[in-house]
């Protein structure tokens, strides 16, 4: 994608920090950190967002994770990490190439989601499962 800023981190026509990188995939640091340390995890191969990712780079990603969790959690000495991926304008996402932050978490760092947690009444739950269910499809053997 010529005009992903993600896609030239990974070409190295832009700057950045690299933490690790193999065939598929390359960790960075976030130029604006949560938390200075804060990572992202990109696959090389452009893809918009989760729903397009490649099912040869699951593995990759979630690997490069872990790696650079450990890292992390080790050079920093945390005791807590969040890892997690905006999908969608509306869920945050402004880089439009899949990534998965990963940021160090401090005690009383005072970052929250702000959340208005609901509750499911009368058969609710009983219906979204129904809903939910009738558009799994596990994968074909
Ligand atoms: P999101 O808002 O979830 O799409 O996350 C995009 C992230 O990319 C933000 O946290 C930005 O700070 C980060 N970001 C944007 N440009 C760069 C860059 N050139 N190098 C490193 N991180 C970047
Ligand atoms: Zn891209």
């Amino acid at each position: 994608m010529t005009n992903c800023i993600f896609c030239k981190i990974v070409s190295k026509e832009i700057p950045s920090e690299v933490l690790y990188e193999n065939d598929h995939v390359i960790a960075v640091l976030d130029i604006n950190p949560i938390h200075l340390g804060h990572a992202l995890i990109l696959p090389k191969k452009h893809c918009n967002d989760f729903l397009d990712l490649p099912e040869e780079t699951y593995h990759s990603i979630l690997q490069a994770a872990k790696i650079v969790t450990l890292a992390l959690v080790q050079s920093l000495k945390l005791e807590g990490y969040n890892l997690f991926s905006n999908n969608g304008t509306i869920a945050g996402q402004s880089v439009f190439h899949f990534h998965l932050h990963i940021t160090p978490r401090y005690r009383n760092d005072n970052i929250r989601f702000v959340l208005n947690l609901k509750e499911y009444s009368g058969g609710d739950m009983k219906k979204y499962g129904t809903m939910i269910r009738k558009f799994i499809k596990p994968p074909a053997l």
